[in-house]
């Protein structure tokens, strides 16, 4: 059980006061040649229940053996050093994240001999890796949310876009956009101030929002007081459905505006298109013709909308 020469005192003080826990494996037998006492400190089991290779591997949580023994037999009968992280069994049934640092001793045919290595414990990099982790989730998560309304941002839309653009395109089904604008939002801030405005926004967003189907559509804010909605694989006539369902949405919604000249409430003007992509498209060319029926539907009068190119 011991192959560590007798007189190397200070070696073997070294190895036994470290925090790495220092094992050697006898590749022929497959059994524990050495195993460090500091391992009871650690995982609980005493030195001496580690007797061969299935010991290792049966403390190892289920979910990492398979390519842990794997990957570590591989690399061994490669004759290459290697090392893996992976959560080891302790003796109350928790889980420590080791990460095991692995020496292949090889013959003058370079077939392993044994294999000699450290454990260390690796449970308080890890967790600083789940935080770090969580925090670029967050972030990547508010940089592409529009911080008044909470709904996707423009940097999120145009990413999306583009991917639905090229799914479209790949797929050859229609690909469906309604660009909302308010309606004399500036006499809104005029008239009752630019919080107020704010929450006007607020209220719009969460009432179109509350009309798309989240599965598939997508919904942002595209800039100031204008909103966008992307619907994939919809035609036209799918499409125009919805508007029509945003229009009574924000009806319903009865947001007074005072100073408006459409009327007592809150409204907005919509521009509708669709397109099956083809390789000559260009997406901003189609975004340009939605914002173009928008903007007709400005010149006929607001709260309305235009659909189709005529
Ligand atoms: P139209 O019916 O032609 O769309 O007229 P409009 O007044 O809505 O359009 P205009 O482009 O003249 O004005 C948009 C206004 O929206 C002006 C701007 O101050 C306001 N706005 C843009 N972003 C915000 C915001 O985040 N909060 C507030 N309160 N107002 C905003
Ligand atoms: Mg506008
Ligand atoms: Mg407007």
């Amino acid at each position: 059980m011991n192959n560590i020469e007798p007189d190397s005192d200070v070696y073997r003080t070294l190895l036994e006061s470290t925090k790495a826990i220092p094992w050697k494996i006898d590749w022929a037998t497959a059994t524990f040649a050495y195993v460090g006492p500091q391992i009871e400190q650690l995982l609980g089991w005493k030195p001496d229940t580690w007797m061969t290779v299935n010991d290792w591997a049966e403390r190892m949580h289920p979910d990492d053996r398979a390519w842990v023994v794997d990957f570590c037999i591989a690399q061994s009968q490669a004759g290459t050093d290697h090392e893996a992280d992976y959560r080891a069994l302790t003796s109350s049934g928790g889980y420590v994240w080791i990460r095991d640092v692995v020496h292949v001793e090889r013959d003058a045919q370079g077939a392993p001999v044994a294999l000699i290595g450290f454990m260390f414990d690796i449970t308080e990099q890890k967790k600083t890796e789940q935080k770090l982790l969580e925090l670029q989730r967050q972030l990547e998560m508010l940089s592409f949310q529009d911080g008044l309304t909470g709904v996707a941002n423009r940097r999120k839309f145009d990413v999306v876009f583009e991917e639905e653009w090229a799914k479209a395109r790949r797929t050859g089904q229609p690909l469906s956009m309604i660009l909302f604008d308010i309606d004399c939002f500036k006499q809104y801030n005029d008239c009752y101030g630019h919080v107020q405005g704010d929450d006007c926004l607020r209220r719009v967003g969460e009432a179109l929002g509350n009309t798309t189907r989240a599965e598939t559509d997508f919904f942002a804010r595209y800039g100031g007081e204008e909103f966008v909605l992307v619907l994939p694989s919809t035609h036209a006539l799918g499409a125009r459905a919805i508007a029509e369902r945003c229009h009574e949405s924000i009806a319903l919604a009865r947001i007074p505006h005072a100073a408006s000249p459409v009327g007592p409430l809150v409204t907005v003007s919509i521009g509708v298109g669709t397109i099956v992509p083809t390789a000559d498209d260009r997406p901003t060319d189609f975004l340009i013709s939605v914002d173009r029926r928008l903007y007709r539907a400005k010149q006929e009068g607001r709260n309305r909308m235009v659909a189709d190119t005529a």
